[in-house]
């Protein structure tokens, strides 16, 4: 049997995993992850949305992977007594401006395969949504929301009952070439040898990278931090569905939105904060050895002077709930501060910057020798980790 170690037990790593285990007797996977519980980053602490392929370039590895990944999550999720509903998402142009890249995104959500894309009337968007005011309004029924900590935990319950083991609080240091077909890797608990090695390490992406392939990272990952909003239990009804804005198609972020919760809650947000730390869940996190190397990198420091107004912006929207509000507003006019409570989630995107300042849109996977590394996998890495795995065994370690 070949010998596996995957690096991060976010979603990624454990679907990669699930799947391998799937294929009897060829597979002995560990999973070794750094913290001591599972999905405690990015896949525990997103937007909880089924994305369904609406905002991607046609032909992008983004736009075919969400497009086969939320079926085949919807799927799992049935298999396994996930909780998840498909209760559709509304986008919303709030001006003519807005109406231009809307009539876009559907003409790209119809180019991707999505099916029942529809304009809305106003009358039928005031009977699904009645406190949202558009000047058009896009009807996206194959979307939903899940539960991705429950996904998390099937997908790990599977491994262990396979020909895999899951090492928790176990951090990756560093590797030595064994020979030309193993790697020995260094652990903060044991060295061993390994046949493979797929790195699925989100926020250390690119320094696990060089750790192990002992050279620079291609891209640097810089975090942005995404900050949510409880809606009080009182107000819970000013939104029905998910209401998204028309994004920015310069950023990978699709900007505050209102989100049903799997639990029956509400929240808005995120925003997208230059977080000054990798972990960083608060705006009062500070790492000075992540401050100085996101600064000192020409990437982000290109990104900031082409960006300068939106990095501002969501910084003031960290610190100032009027100015977060404000971005609320625009979708439901009504929204009030006091219908809004703070503790609601917040979660680090690991988001990868070219030198010459660009947000990296696609997925990004490269292998050397017997390593694959995944650097780049922003939203929807999680609706469409299933398909992710599906394709990196099919295209870097079964053909
Ligand atoms: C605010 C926010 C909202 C989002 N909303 C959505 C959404 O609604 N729908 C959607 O589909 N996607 C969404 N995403 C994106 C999605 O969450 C990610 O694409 C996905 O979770 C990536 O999974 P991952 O396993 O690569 O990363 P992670 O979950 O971050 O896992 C990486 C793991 O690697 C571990 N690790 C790192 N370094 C080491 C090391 N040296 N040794 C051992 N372990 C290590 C970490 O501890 C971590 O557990 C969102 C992301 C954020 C942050």
């Amino acid at each position: 049997m070949k010998r596996v170690a995957i690096i991060g037990g976010g979603i990624l790593g454990l679907a990669i995993g699930y799947k391998l285990t799937s294929k009897k007797n060829k597979y002995k996977v560990e999973i070794l992850e750094k913290e001591n519980k599972l999905g405690k980053h990015q896949s525990g602490n997103n937007s909880g949305v089924l994305h369904c392929g609406l905002y991607y370039e046609p032909g992008s590895l983004k736009a075919k992977l969400a497009v086969e990944g939320i079926r085949e999550m919807v799927q799992f999720s049935q298999n396994y007594g996930v909780s998840h509903d498909i209760c559709g998402k509304i986008v919303v142009a709030t001006n003519n401006y807005e109406e231009k890249f809307l009539q876009n995104l559907a003409n790209r959500g119809k180019k991707n395969g999505l099916k029942g894309l529809k304009f809305l009337s106003k009358k039928e968007l005031s009977l699904r949504e009645p406190n949202v005011i558009a000047t058009k309004a896009l009807l996206v029924p194959e979307e939903g929301i899940i539960d991705y900590n429950h996904v998390v935990n099937e997908l790990s319950k599977r491994i262990n009952s396979r020909d895999g083991e899951i090492v928790l609080a176990c951090e990756v240091l560093s590797s030595k070439k064994l020979n030309d077909n193993q790697v020995t890797l260094i652990t903060n608990k044991f060295e061993k040898n390994y046949d493979l090695v797929i790195s699925c390490s989100g926020l250390y992406s690119d320094r696990v990278f060089s750790k192990l392939i002992h050279k620079k990272s291609p891209l640097q990952i810089i975090p942005f931090r995404g900050e949510y909003m409880h809606v009080k239990k009182e107000y819970m009804d000013i939104v029905n569905h998910l209401v998204y804005p028309v994004p920015d198609p310069k950023f990978p972020f699709l900007g505050i939105h209102f989100t049903r919760l799997i639990n029956g809650g509400r929240e808005v947000g995120p925003n997208a904060v230059l977080a000054l730390k990798r972990e960083g869940y608060s705006n009062k996190d500070f790492s000075l050895n992540d401050t100085i190397e996101i600064l000192k990198y020409k990437g982000l420091r290109n990104f900031i002077l082409k960006n300068f107004g939106f990095t501002i912006n969501e910084f003031v929207s960290s610190f100032s709930t009027k100015a977060f509000i404000k971005k609320a507003k625009k979708l439901i006019p009504s929204s009030e501060r006091f219908m809004f409570e703070k503790g609601g989630t917040s979660g680090v995107r690991a988001q990868a910057i070219s030198k010459n300042g660009e947000l990296l849109m696609d997925f990004k996977i490269v292998r050397e020798d017997n390593q694959i590394h995944i650097l780049n996998a922003p939203s929807p890495g999680a609706t469409a980790s299933l398909s992710i795995a599906k394709y990196i065994i099919s295209k870097y370690i079964t053909n």
